[in-house]
């Protein structure tokens, strides 16, 4: 039998796809992991690998047309951090050469194709589900250091 995973806490917030809320994402993920009384270094690493799912789905997810983010944040009993970016834009197709460092479907030479590389830096997972067409779901997996003195 599967074991039930258990959360210390959860909590979800959705907001339109305007480059603005990358910041309300960076914040609203802070304030939620203080509980977990976490190193600078975990914030941080985390508000930037969220930084670069949020940006995605707002540059290719929607691609400047309008939709709704979904980021779902929870702290399991374990100790581990996990934050879910959900966007119904475009989607994927091939998931594992998106991820490719510097692989990028972007022409005008801004981006760089390593969002997903700094997103698996700075996490211990990052696991990414797309459907072409229905949208696609990063979920960014951290250990935070326990400290239960
Ligand atoms: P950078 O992040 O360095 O500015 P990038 O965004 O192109 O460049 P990645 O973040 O690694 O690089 O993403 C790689 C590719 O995966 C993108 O070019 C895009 O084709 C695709 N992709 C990433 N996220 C999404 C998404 N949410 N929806 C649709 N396509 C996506
Ligand atoms: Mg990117």
């Amino acid at each position: 039998m599967r074991r039930k995973t258990k959360y210390q806490n959860s909590a979800e917030i959705v907001f339109p796809a305007k480059s603005q809320n990358e910041s309300l994402a960076r914040s609203v993920v802070s304030s939620f992991l203080m509980q977990a009384n976490p190193t600078i270094e975990e914030i941080s690493d985390l508000k930037c690998a969220v930084s670069e799912a949020v940006t995605n789905c707002i540059v290719h997810g929607y691609a400047g047309t309008q939709g709704d983010i979904k980021m779902k944040m929870k702290l399991t009993e374990d100790g581990d951090a996990i934050i879910d970016i959900i966007d119904k834009g475009c989607g994927i197709e091939d998931v594992e050469l998106a991820m490719t460092p510097m692989f990028t479907t972007n022409t005008d030479g801004d981006r760089t194709g390593m969002g997903f590389t700094v997103m698996q830096t700075f996490t211990d997972k990052t696991k990414v589900t797309s459907s072409a067409g229905k949208g696609t779901k990063v979920r960014l997996i951290k250990k935070l250091q326990r400290d239960d003195t």
